[in-house]
């Protein structure tokens, strides 16, 4: 990941106009180990399919469930290409909008719209970027963040009342819009969108399914469990520390229904916190608050991220 990715060890939080409000170090890690390595996600995805492969692990893709009962001797599933087989425990890491959720808890827990969507893309990386660097406005976040050498990206929060559905040819000329009270390197990146411009917009929905995570032998995790707004940068390690706590909890020699309530107990905490902590700094962004509160911002800033970087940097 190192090698692929961006290693940083500080934020730097700034107003609109690029005026420095906090520099905040990050606590996280230690060692030979970076506090923060942002990358793409296909240089994620390939470093995850080369792990797997390497692991020995069968990718199927193009494929889901059918069919399944859970039995008392295994699962019996069929997949929609045709095939069947038997499993001693099925995991669905199957994301914010999980079919095997649904499958286990009916339509008791299903995503719900915070009022707020990003705006993302990716562009040449400025040479004033090398670590993440969030600019408040007065009513949205912009932020800009190294992926590589030569590449970063740039997300935009905004309040989308009523969840409105938006035509993608429209995005370049929504998104400059939205953008037009910030100067400094913002302003860069918006100066240079064309019609031509990829971008990414993605309505921010969470869910929090409460432990257990299991029903029988299927079990759901990542997303599919817990899926918070992006603010703690979380989402994706929070997925990987499930399959490690995931595997190790069935590892042990316990009954399969004690490991899944272990496995749910120990990591509902983090969960609970990364979900409330990231939803309380959407909100103080886009109320204004932290805009209208520049003599305490710096201290409160490094004193909330510090407490966030010493949880996270407990054991998962
Ligand atoms: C705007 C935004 C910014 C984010 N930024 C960050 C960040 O900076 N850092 C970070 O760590 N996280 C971030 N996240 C969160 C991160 O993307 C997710 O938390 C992470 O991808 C969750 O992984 P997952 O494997 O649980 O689910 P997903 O990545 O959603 O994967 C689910 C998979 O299940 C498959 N699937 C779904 N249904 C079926 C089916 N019926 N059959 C077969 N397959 C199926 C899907 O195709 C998909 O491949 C961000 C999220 C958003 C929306």
């Amino acid at each position: 990941m190192a090698a692929e990715g961006f290693a940083f060890h500080r934020r730097f939080f700034r107003n609109s106009q690029g005026g420095l409000r906090a520099e905040v170090p990050s606590l996280l890690g230690g060692g030979d180990v970076p506090p923060n390595i942002a990358l793409s996600r296909p240089a994620l995805h390939r470093i995850l399919n080369g792990a797997a492969d390497r692991a020995g692990a069968k990718i199927v893709m193009g494929c889901s469930i059918a069919e399944l009962n859970d039995g008392p001797h295994g699962v019996d599933v069929t997949f929609t290409d045709g095939r069947a087989d038997r499993y001693d425990l099925v995991v669905g890491f199957d994301g914010l909008r999980s079919p095997l959720r649904r499958r286990l808890f009916g339509d008791a827990y299903e995503p719900t719209f915070t009022g707020y969507s990003v705006w993302r893309l990716t562009c040449p990386r400025l040479p004033t970027i090398d670590c993440i660097t969030l600019y408040q406005g007065e009513h949205s976040k912009a932020g800009l963040c190294p992926l590589g050498d030569d590449e970063m990206y740039l997300l935009h929060v905004t309040a989308e009342p009523g969840n409105p559905r938006y035509d993608p040819a429209s995005f370049p000329d929504m998104l400059i819009e939205r953008m037009r009270e910030y100067g400094a390197e913002p302003a860069v990146v918006r100066d240079a969108i064309t019609a031509d411009t990829t971008i990414v917009y993605s309505p921010l929905e969470e869910v929090l399914v409460p432990a257990p995570w299991h029903r029988g032998r299927v079990v759901i995790a990542g997303d599919a469990a817990h899926a918070s707004t992006p603010h703690l940068t979380q989402g994706a390690a929070m997925a990987l520390e499930d399959a490690v706590v995931l595997a190790e909890s069935v590892d042990r020699a316990v009954p399969l229904e004690q490991a899944l309530q272990e496995f749910a107990a120990r990591r509902m905490p983090r969960a609970r916190f990364v979900h409330e902590r990231s939803r309380a700094s959407l909100l103080n962004e886009m109320t204004g608050e932290r805009a209208r509160e520049p003599e305490r911002f710096a201290d409160a800033t490094r004193r909330r991220m510090a407490e966030v970087d010493r949880f996270l940097d407990q054991p998962a």
